[in-house]
């Protein structure tokens, strides 16, 4: 299959292949035909698997073939976060360059006047967060006469961040005839309602079994205690020579600490998260993208979206709590069909969150190296942050197993508890992906194989060859 094949017209072709896109993902190849065929679609597509250029492509070509009517959008792009909405825009800007069609992002976070003047000069497809295009319509700032289409992009995560309102309110304001399409990496009942709601017999297209990781993603999990967890990780970094990990948090304030605390072992590191600015996020962001910086600390709608060219690692400093963000997650490695890891550093109060994540998944997630948790040795010790304040032992932390919520501009909510402190079951077996109980698992030896120090397990061993070969590819 080839985009010509599509029937795409030249300009895109153009920009595709200046992109470097050989030929069609799975997803594209299905939904390019079922939209430019005016149909409404349901897209099954895990995150990286270029489903923006799957509605992006047709959206464009279509709206290239008949002029605009009025100054009103005719597409509709809603997205969860900043970062999304800006990715989004900016693909539509890259494919679309070679046609006369203006595509533009509006987010929270930033001032609205410029937004409402863009807006006033007219646009073609118009990308946003929710919380801010609501705004904006209240100001009359949006003429959604000339809407044709809707995309709800990321839905599952639009829903887990509360968005469910105010896209009903959108969805009161843009007229009852148009084409919708909504992709949505995971499949859960209210996803399944919300599609039930706004589509009109619609192709549903599936790439991938539903909440699953893509293949190119080998997922790892250490078993290490909560205060020893920076410690494994800036060993992990410094041994393997990491360029470029996105390192998941829970909290904003953990990420904050957790990005300081890398760079006081020397490892160039930044975090990114809902209470940091606009500018700052973009800095960091970009920071990290060209390499000035080699851990990225995230929260997890931060990381939303995120599209980090040929990402080698995703690092789970702590598991969260909804196992479907899990699959999000580790989306931002092994994309396109390229290789990536993902590795999860798990607490003992963490093995039942684990179990969670296995039961989505449908399998198990092994552990590195064998017998005791990962316990880190003197020379392993973390020299003193620069604020002269050692890692304290927070195993006792309280908390709450509430999600993170999104704001109306499609920042992040409240800063997220951590889960509730569990009792670890030691007589627990082994047991099958998802069940109630767990054993001991087998962890990362004294040194984790370090130089110097006690040879690592066999397993270990092969781990870290292959951790050596990715990072040098
Ligand atoms: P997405 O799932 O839309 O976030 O896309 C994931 C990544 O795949 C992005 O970096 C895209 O630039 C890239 N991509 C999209 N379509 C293709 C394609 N046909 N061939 C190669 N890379 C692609």
């Amino acid at each position: 299959m080839s985009f010509e094949k599509l029937g795409l017209r030249a300009e895109l072709l153009k920009a595709l292949a200046q992109k470097g896109y050989a030929r069609p993902t799975p997803i594209q190849a299905q939904a390019i035909p079922a939209i430019l065929g005016g149909k409404d679609v349901l897209g099954g597509a895990q995150t990286g698997t270029g489903k923006t250029a799957a509605f992006a492509l047709p959206i464009l070509q279509q709206f290239s073939e008949m002029r605009a009517q009025g100054k009103g959008p005719r597409a509709l792009v809603l997205a969860p976060t900043r970062e999304l909405a800006a990715q989004v825009c900016d693909s539509f800007q890259t494919y679309g360059k070679r046609l006369n069609l203006r595509s533009h992002v509006v987010f929270g976070g930033v001032g609205i006047n410029p937004q409402i003047k863009t807006l006033s000069q007219g646009i073609d497809v118009l990308i946003a967060t929710p919380g801010r295009l609501l705004d904006l319509s209240g100001r009359r700032a949006v003429d959604f006469r000339n809407l044709e289409c809707l995309v709800l992009d990321e839905a599952d995560r639009m829903l887990d961040m509360g968005f469910i309102h105010d896209i009903r309110k959108i969805l009161k304001l843009i007229p009852a005839k148009r084409q919708n399409l909504l992709f949505s990496a995971t499949y859960s009942p209210d996803i399944k309602r919300l599609s039930e709601d706004i589509l009109k017999r619609p192709e549903m297209i599936e790439v991938a079994r539903r909440n699953t990781a893509a293949e190119t993603v080998a997922q790892s999990a250490y078993q290490v205690q909560k205060n020893q967890k920076r410690i494994l990780l800036s060993q992990l970094a410094q041994d393997g020579n990491w360029e470029q990990a996105l390192v998941f948090t829970r909290t904003k304030h953990g990420a904050n600490r957790l990005a300081t605390q890398l760079a006081s072992d020397g490892i160039d590191s930044a975090a990114i998260h809902g209470n940091k600015s606009q500018a700052a996020r973009e800095r960091a962001l970009s920071a990290f993208k060209n390499r000035s910086v080699r851990i990225l600390v995230a929260t997890d709608i931060a990381a939303r979206g995120l599209d980090i060219q040929d990402l080698p690692f995703v690092i789970n400093y702590e598991l969260p709590n909804v196992p479907e963000d899990y699959v999000h997650r580790i989306g931002r490695t092994g994309r396109a069909g390229k290789d990536g890891q993902a590795i999860s550093l798990v607490s003992q109060e963490e093995n039942k969150l684990l179990c969670r994540i296995e039961k989505l998944l449908g399998r198990k997630i092994d552990f590195v190296g064998d017998e005791k948790p990962f316990k880190a040795n003197a020379t392993h010790q973390p020299k003193t942050s620069r604020s002269g304040s050692k890692p304290k032992n927070r195993s006792t932390s309280k908390g709450s197993q509430s999600r993170q919520s999104g704001n109306r501009d499609g920042s992040e909510g409240g800063e997220e508890r951590n889960a509730k402190p569990r009792k670890w079951n030691r007589g627990e077996s082994n047991r099958q992906p998802g069940s109630r109980h767990r054993r001991r698992r087998p962890a990362l030896s004294k040194n984790g194989g370090s130089e110097g120090g006690p040879k690592p397990p066999n397993r270990f061993r092969k781990f870290l060859s292959k951790r050596a070969q990715a990072s040098a590819r």
